[in-house]
């Protein structure tokens, strides 16, 4: 079993797709080991998005992901990031294929409506950014 974490980031949670996001979520076979709803500081932010400090869009990016709610899971399954990447689509929406989430609740680049981390490895690392410390 792998874990990816997810984020229904600010404009999908704002246009009310969270709910259908969820369903979609456990009808691909992921168990949802943990979920919380949160507005993320721009430090907390900064230091998810740290691998893209030096690139022109950082500070957008930020302030995107800073502008509203999220709902952050952290997903099991067998295959989970690959999977996760494929239920999700490309990055920009606009080259999503079609039925994938980006396709169907993004916008454009910047608002891409969820988040799906890029290897195993990160998969873990960015669970415990949310999760490794209790409420
Ligand atoms: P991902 O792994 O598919 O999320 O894509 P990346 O790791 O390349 O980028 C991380 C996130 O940065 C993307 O999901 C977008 O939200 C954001 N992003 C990437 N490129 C741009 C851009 O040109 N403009 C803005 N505003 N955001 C971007």
């Amino acid at each position: 079993m792998e874990i990816t974490l997810a984020i229904i980031k600010p404009d999908s949670y704002r246009n009310g797709d969270t709910g259908k996001i969820i369903d979609r979520i456990i009808s691909e076979g992921f168990n949802i080991k943990e979920m919380k709803q949160l507005r993320l500081s721009k430090e907390k932010a900064e230091g998810f998005y740290n691998v893209h400090r030096e690139r022109p869009f950082f500070s957008e990016l930020v302030d995107f992901m800073c502008s509203g709610n999220c709902v952050v899971l952290s997903l099991e399954r067998e295959n989970a990031v690959d999977k996760w990447r494929t239920v999700i689509g490309a990055t920009n929406p606009e080259e999503a294929e079609e039925g994938t989430i980006r396709a169907l609740y993004g916008t454009d680049t910047g608002n891409n409506a969820v988040h799906g981390s890029d290897s195993s490895e990160n998969g873990i690392i960015e669970s415990n950014y949310f999760f490794l410390k209790r409420d």
